[in-house]
């Protein structure tokens, strides 16, 4: 219909500080998407639920999801996709015929940031730090991709409670400091350690000066530049990703939910950078 708005946004607590608007607005606008509109709720989790289940009534045709919102999100829907099942999360809601679909673009968006290097995980070694909602998705992609993956959390319980649910191995918790990251092909910091700027790394279980070339480093986690993490991979020769590339292509797959259309990436990275 002529006129109508497509609204979207994402849901979180807090969400002041988050990119996606800024982001998905210049997708939309390059895709000449002008009656498409993206911006940001922030809703507590007690009224999340009643929140969502009103937004299409109110012009909105889907929505991201962040923390502390994910598992919520899951639970609101009424049908999901078999990655948000097996998650236990989702990051992405789609808003049709009446109903509430739950996606997860955060397991496919960390994939496409590692690159052509995603299609080659086969029986290679993975080390996922952290277990917290992005650690879920990231255990879950990369062991999909037929990785060979041990998992590390800063509470040790909660590592061997993800990793005996998804079939992985953990890290032992003596080994802080210890763990040569040159023994993994693919490392990925999915833990909130960094956040704000702080030294990640040194939260981290991993000896600095392990990282070598041929291995991928990613750290979810995004601040005003590479964090401590970013910065030891690179000294030791690793390929690295940061946040930002993760946010952007995860992104892109949720805009291409809703609007069934591919956005530009470099205009995503432009404006998720800016
Ligand atoms: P979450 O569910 O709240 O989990 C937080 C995780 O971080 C837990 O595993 C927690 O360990 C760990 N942690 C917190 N502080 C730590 C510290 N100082 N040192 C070591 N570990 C620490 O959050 P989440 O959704 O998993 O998100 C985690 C991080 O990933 C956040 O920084 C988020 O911004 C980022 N993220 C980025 C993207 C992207 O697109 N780039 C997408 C999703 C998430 P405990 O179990 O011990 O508390």
């Amino acid at each position: 219909m002529a006129g109508t708005v497509h609204r979207l946004a994402v849901l979180g607590h807090p969400v002041s500080h988050s990119r996606s608007p800024a982001m998905q607005n210049a997708a939309l606008a390059a895709l000449g998407l002008g009656e498409w509109e993206y911006g940001a709720i922030d809703i507590e989790p007690g009224r999340f639920k009643a929140l969502v289940r009103g937004l299409p009534d109110e012009g909105f045709v889907g929505a991201n999801v962040t923390v502390p919102h994910k598992e919520a999100a899951l639970a609101v829907a009424d049908e999901a996709s078999g990655a948000a099942e097996a998650i236990g999360a989702a990051n992405t809601l789609v808003f049709e015929r009446g109903m509430i679909r739950a996606e997860n673009t955060d397991a496919p968006g960390l994939l496409d940031a590692i690159g052509e290097f995603a299609g080659e995980l086969a029986g290679r070694r993975a080390l996922a730090l952290g277990a917290g909602g992005a650690g879920r998705a990231v255990v879950w992609a990369l062991a999909e991709a037929g990785a060979d993956v041990m998992l590390w959390n800063r509470t040790h319980s909660r590592a061997e409670e993800l990793a005996a649910e998804l079939g992985v191995e953990v890290i032992p918790p003596e080994l802080h400091g210890e763990v040569d990251p040159g023994a993994f092909d693919v490392i990925v910091n999915a833990s909130a350690a960094g956040l704000g700027d702080g030294d990640g790394l040194s939260s981290l279980p991993l000896d600095p000066a392990g990282f070598r070339p041929g291995q991928t480093v990613v750290d979810m986690v995004y601040g005003k530049g590479p964090g401590t993490l970013v910065e030891a991979a690179r000294r030791g020769g690793a390929e690295t990703v940061d946040g930002l590339e993760v946010l952007v292509r995860q992104g892109a797959r949720s805009l291409a939910m809703w609007t069934g259309r591919e956005p530009d990436l470099d205009v995503m990275r432009s404006a998720a950078r800016a």
